[in-house]
């Protein structure tokens, strides 16, 4: 088996009323980091999964009517805290970085991606067909900012669904077919519908045992815990309230027959990098 190293980084964060991301919890204002997962493939090199906020998310932000995305989940985003001035204080040059996986096109998780030119991307061609559907209002009001992704229009990204459907292993049955990035078994996009249109999750090894990068599936580790989604106005207003849950569901059934297998959301504050040990 092909294994992977991997690391979070935190992109920036945004605050918003922690009830908002899971039923009957405190209204206090909470911290979400924008977490992003750098993977080491031993031959495919560097990859990331999602890219968080950058100073491309506060430029196309800065005017209205995008400008109202800030003032409904306010972002911080620190000097030198975007992903590509992280990875450079690491000694990672953000032109060595291979792939980037976009787990779906919400602004907090394609925001770095233009740090990232040479690097070729994966992303579902469901999520880009829902997004060229939309108008700019429409897409803005589900989070979404089309105008990070223009260059798309003239090249597409490698779309998940061309690659093979491929059985994910024995506890993930339960979310149907996934797709094999390299071909190779080492990285699985795997869907987690209901959140936003074509969202998937990535499951690898790192040889401690395996690693689900659940996205936007859920805010919280928490929330996988208790199976507690977020209040039904949030999931109908970015997605489907139904298909939510019923994900959420599946990750809670995960969480309870396979603990072995690490589940990371990709805003969980239990998984930021300074509060692990
Ligand atoms: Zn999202």
């Amino acid at each position: 088996m092909v294994r992977l190293d991997w690391r979070l980084y935190e992109a920036g964060y945004c605050t918003h009323p922690e009830r908002a991301t899971r039923q009957g919890a405190p209204t206090r204002t909470c911290e979400f980091p924008a977490l992003v997962a750098l993977l080491r493939h031993p031959t495919h090199g560097w990859i990331l999964f999602d890219t968080g906020y950058s100073e491309h998310f506060l430029h196309a932000t800065a005017a209205f009517p995008e400008r109202l995305y800030r003032m409904v989940t306010p972002v911080h985003l620190g000097p030198q805290a975007s992903l590509a001035a992280q990875l450079r204080s690491d000694g990672v040059d953000p032109g060595q970085i291979a792939w980037v996986v976009v787990s779906h096109l919400h602004g907090d998780h394609i925001g770095g991606l233009a740090d990232f030119p040479q690097a070729r991307v994966a992303c579902s061609r469901e999520a880009w067909d829902d997004l060229q559907a939309r108008s700019r209002l429409g897409a803005l009001r589900i989070g979404l900012l089309p105008a990070l992704l223009e260059q798309w229009k003239h090249a597409p990204p490698h779309w998940f669904e061309d690659r093979a459907p491929v059985p994910l292993p024995a506890p993930l049955a339960a979310f149907g077919a996934g797709r094999d990035l390299f071909g190779d078994g080492s990285l699985l996009l795997v869907p987690l519908p209901g959140h936003a249109a074509g969202h998937y999750g990535a499951l690898f090894d790192d040889g401690q045992g395996p690693v689900f990068l659940v996205a936007d599936a859920s805010w919280s580790s928490q929330a996988i815990r208790d199976n507690t989604p977020p209040p039904a106005l949030v999931t109908a207003w970015l997605g489907s309230t139904g298909v939510y849950r019923h994900t959420l569901a599946q990750l809670h059934a995960l969480h309870l027959a396979a603990p072995q297998v690490r589940l990371v959301p990709s805003h969980c504050p239990e998984w930021r990098p300074q509060a692990q040990p």
